[in-house]
């Protein structure tokens, strides 16, 4: 789908208009912008978004603007702007100048109605929204046209001017385009440009009681800030035809060097959702933590649990861009972190599911102090201090009284395995509580084994993982399954009956204490368990999974 570049980026469909547009001479520079809404935290599908405007600008020497594109203050919120800006940041993007705001052009908007209401090209309507669309009319018939169209410029004049001064209630007219109730696109059948709210808006306090529709202030606010290319999303489709309507019919905008829009497929992740209406509903009937619990698959619930910037910049290249709606698979997003973890993680060792484990040929009181590499294959990153006495911890499942067949390589009575960076121990016998659960087993070692092969010439193949136990650091493990039950929650209206009742268990267990200042965010590779990282809103030590050591999805 998408061929490589000199630069070895993926080419795509934009980059072919942006080369077009500049070696044609329409345009000396790009400049493109990532427009959210305020009304929500960032997700997956808006870094697809943010790397392609960002990105695409970027590696043009172009330009790309933070606009928020703010104009229903209903449902925005100051938290939502902070947070967004710390998104966009973290995944490595800068915009350029100050943060732009829709509202901050509300001043220019109302002029430029103004200008359409004396073209004869919008007109105020009092149909309630009931009428409005009645008269709209369907796919198979053409609409009606309201019997407010044609008052003369005046009229209109006065009339909007009255609903900016507030002389009217909510709901009680709005400033329609005037352009063709007859168009085969729906979005065409005079589109409302400005409606009456009566709210407080985080920008403009209760400065306006009269909001501009997305349709009117997205393509204006373009092409104020010299916008060439506005990408979006395909469901725009139809609205490119109001884009260029309104652009056209604007004396300071029909020029052939005015923003255009171009559409591409949004991203649809495997069993996640990437509405954010439907994300909000999550968080408000509680079946996640916050906007940011490490199973969302919002930017900063991705953070959280220990996602990089560079794995999800490396998903969104790997997934390129195009205009064919699909469903992406899960996997890729996940191998994106673990291709990256698996380079940068330093490892450490956690017991997830601790027993206890007794050396009985070890000295009692003594305890050593060695050094394990903190990445195998970069020894660059240098060593960590572990340690070792007479008692450690294992994890419950490296332990079997009978070896099932000759295959396992974990611990059995009688049978010999090495403890990583460290020495080869033989399990004797152990104790169980009253349920039949492994409670300590106990085993001799080998002193002679230390970080090299027994000298007779005996092979032991299996290496389980341990945590001395005076020195070991009591933790809180996350972890996380998938948040649902369905593949493809978009098909689905109500979330809720598909949560998945098991996508958060929590263990307790040890840790090496040099971890004991982890920093947050930052992945560890627990050898044997997967990659976890330090989380960043708890007291103590709580470490999410990021991910599993394997992709194990499809077991
Ligand atoms: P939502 O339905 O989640 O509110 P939205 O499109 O209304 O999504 P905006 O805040 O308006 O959210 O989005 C900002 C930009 O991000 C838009 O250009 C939009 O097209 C893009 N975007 C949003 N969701 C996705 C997605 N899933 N994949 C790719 N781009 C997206
Ligand atoms: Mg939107």
């Amino acid at each position: 789908m998408n061929s490589q570049n000199k630069e070895g980026k993926a080419t795509n469909f934009i980059r072919n208009v942006i080369n077009k547009d500049l070696s044609s001479g329409k345009y000396e520079s790009i400049k493109t912008r990532f427009p959210p809404e305020p009304n929500g935290y960032l997700h997956i599908g808006h870094a697809k978004s943010i790397c392609l405007n960002f990105g695409t600008a970027e590696d043009y020497d172009g330009y790309c603007n933070l606009r928020f594109d703010d104009t229903n203050p209903a449902k925005e919120d100051i938290e939502y702007v902070n947070s967004i800006k710390k998104d966009v940041k973290w995944l490595g993007f800068n915009w350029e100048g100050e943060v732009k705001f829709s509202s901050s052009y509300f001043d220019i908007f109302y002029q430029y109605a103004e200008e359409l209401i004396s073209k004869e090209l919008a007109y105020v309507c009092f149909l309630s929204s009931e009428e409005s669309r009645e008269y709209r009319g369907t796919l198979k018939e053409p609409g009606v046209n309201s019997p407010y169209r044609d008052k003369g410029i005046e009229e209109n004049l006065t009339l909007y001017r009255k609903m900016k001064a507030g002389g009217f209630n909510e709901g009680e007219c709005v400033l329609r385009a005037k352009i063709d109730m007859s168009s085969s696109f729906m979005c065409m059948r005079d589109p409302t440009l400005y409606r009456i709210r009566f709210e407080t808006h985080h920008q403009t306090n209760n400065e306006w009681c009269i909001y501009p529709m997305y349709d009117f202030a997205h393509c204006i606010g373009d092409a104020i800030e010299g916008v060439t290319h506005s990408i979006c999303t395909l469901e725009f489709q139809d609205n490119r035809r109001i884009y260029d309507w309104i652009l056209e019919n604007l004396d300071d905008f029909n020029h052939s060097n005015r923003p255009h829009q171009y559409e591409f497929s949004r991203l649809n992740l495997e069993y996640a959702t990437t509405s954010k209406r439907k994300l909000k509903l999550l968080v408000d009937n509680n079946h996640v933590d916050s906007w940011n619990d490490p199973r969302m698959p919002t930017i900063s619930g991705l953070r959280r649990r220990g996602y990089t910037a560079a794995s999800i910049r490396s998903f969104c290249e790997r997934i390129g861009v195009s205009k064919v709606n699909s469903l992406t698979d899960i996997s890729i997003l996940e191998s994106s972190i673990r291709d990256d973890l698996n380079i940068s993680a330093p490892r450490s060792m956690a017991v997830i599911n601790p027993i206890k484990l007794v050396i009985e040929n070890y000295p009692e009181g003594k305890i050593e102090s060695l050094q394990a590499p903190i990445h195998p294959q970069q020894e660059e990153m240098g060593t960590r201090e572990i340690f070792f006495s007479r008692e450690i911890f294992i994890d419950n499942s490296d332990f079997l009284e009978v070896a099932p067949n000759n295959k396992y390589k974990r611990l059995a009575i009688n049978k010999e395995v090495r403890l990583r960076n460290s020495y080869i121990i033989k399990a004797t016998h152990f104790d169980s509580d009253r349920d039949g659960n492994v409670k300590t087993v106990y085993c001799t070692y080998d002193l002679d084994t230390l970080g090299k092969n027994p000298s007779d010439g005996r092979k032991v193949k299996g290496v389980i993982h341990f945590v001395e136990s005076s020195k070991a650091l009591s933790a809180e493990f996350r972890i996380y399954d998938r948040l649902f039950l369905e593949s493809n929650p978009a098909n689905f209206d109500d979330l809720s009956s598909l949560i998945n009742p098991n996508s958060l268990e929590i263990k307790n267990g040890f840790v090496e204490p040099n971890l004991s200042n982890a920093a947050a965010e930052r992945a560890y590779q627990f050898e044997r368990e997967g990659y976890f990282c330090r989380d960043n809103e708890s007291e103590g030590l709580v470490f999410n999974k990021t991910v599993g050591l394997r992709d194990t999805w499809n077991q």
